[in-house]
């Protein structure tokens, strides 16, 4: 049995974590996707918005589920006696960023295990934060981001 965690902050998810979530759901037995809760940083959406939309978009896929992770990504996973790590790549400047905290999760857990996914070539230009921006500024996101999640900003951003 194939069991894998895919974390993030998922600030919005957009289609570029949906595309990871569905392939790396086809290629394990079970997908958990964290959605990380760090006090430190500030997010646009609540831990309960950003889950209650990843769990929406994924209510169809029975070998996917949806949880908070408030702690380290290793500390969660060895909880869950879990040790295979999924992580999308959009190019050479997210590459080098997951490999130092891959390099960092195995000094932590040496039984951790990072998998690499890269993006689809029709997502990666994808980034929560810059889908943030445009969507503040009344752009059109609706190919970034799924329906719900568009309505979801146009929601936080009214048009002014
Ligand atoms: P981000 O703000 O970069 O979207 P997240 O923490 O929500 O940050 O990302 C979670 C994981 O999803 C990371 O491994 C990140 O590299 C990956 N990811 C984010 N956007 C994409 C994308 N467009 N294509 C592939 N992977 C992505």
């Amino acid at each position: 049995m194939l069991k894998a965690v895919f974390p993030g902050s998922f600030d919005p998810p957009t289609l570029g974590h949906l595309n990871i979530i569905e392939r790396a759901a086809h290629i394990f037995d079970e997908l958990v996707v964290t959605v990380a809760e760090n006090r430190q940083k500030k997010y646009l959406f609540s831990v309960e918005e950003r889950v209650g939309m990843i769990r929406a978009l994924v209510q169809d896929r029975g070998n996917i589920s949806v949880e908070v992770c408030d702690c380290l990504i290793v500390e969660f996973m060895k909880s869950r006696g879990l040790n295979l790590l999924v992580r999308g790549v959009r190019g050479t400047d997210d590459f080098s960023y997951e490999f130092e905290l891959s390099m960092m999760n195995r000094s932590l857990n040496p039984r951790i295990e990072t998998l690499f996914m890269t993006t689809d070539p029709a997502y990666f230009v994808l980034r929560s934060s810059a889908i943030k921006e445009l969507a503040w500024f009344q752009g059109d996101i609706s190919g970034m981001v799924p329906p719900l999640v568009e309505e979801a900003l146009r929601r936080k951003f009214p048009v002014p």
